[in-house]
């Protein structure tokens, strides 16, 4: 598992066992411009669970030091996320946004464009070797290649859409 800590969650929570498996996968390779939006609605629909199962699950890796809670702010015109703000800064940064950058607007937050949210801040449980096993086994790529053989290989038979790839290997500092 990447996240070995979901084990005992997921006796706490009495999961199945591949729910647990999907989840963890899920985990690890969020891309960087997702992790820090997880929310209890995204989980939910993601993985086809009940909202306050979801919103249980959350708060047991917030405790376990795997998520960190979060302030999202969103655009009140194009909904897009803008900030991401901690308890302690959200007055402050909500405060400070005037602009969308997004879609170009000039904006003023109000608490209905607040969402709370969890951010990943534990790194998952791989080396760099079983990250490259694993990403070929996923992406069907044989590991013997180099980085730019195995790109080029990628792009050649569009097999994948280049931000599946481009996020795994840019997504976390895997050195231990
Ligand atoms: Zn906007």
């Amino acid at each position: 598992m990447f996240y070995p800590k979901l084990l005992k969650i997921k006796k706490e929570l009495n999961f199945a066992e591949d729910l647990i498996d999907e989840f963890d996968k899920w985990l690890a390779f969020l891309p960087d411009s997702e992790n820090n939006v997880i929310t209890v609605g995204k989980v939910s629909t993601k993985f086809n669970i009940d909202y306050t199962i979801a919103e249980g699950l959350l708060d047991k890796l917030c405790n376990e030091g795997i998520l960190e809670e979060r302030f999202i702010i969103l655009c009140p015109k194009c909904e897009r996320p803008i900030r991401s703000a901690t308890k302690q800064s959200l007055l402050d940064v909500a405060n400070d946004v005037k602009y969308c950058y997004k879609c170009n607007t000039e904006i003023k937050i109000t608490m209905e464009d607040i969402i709370f949210s969890y951010k990943l801040v534990e790194k998952p449980n791989i080396t760099e070797t079983e990250l490259k096993k694993y990403t070929s086994k996923v992406l069907g790529i044989d590991d013997s290649l180099s980085k730019a053989e195995r790109l080029n290989k990628l792009l050649k038979e569009g097999k994948k859409d280049l931000n599946d790839f481009f996020t795994f290997p840019l997504k976390h500092k895997y050195q231990k």
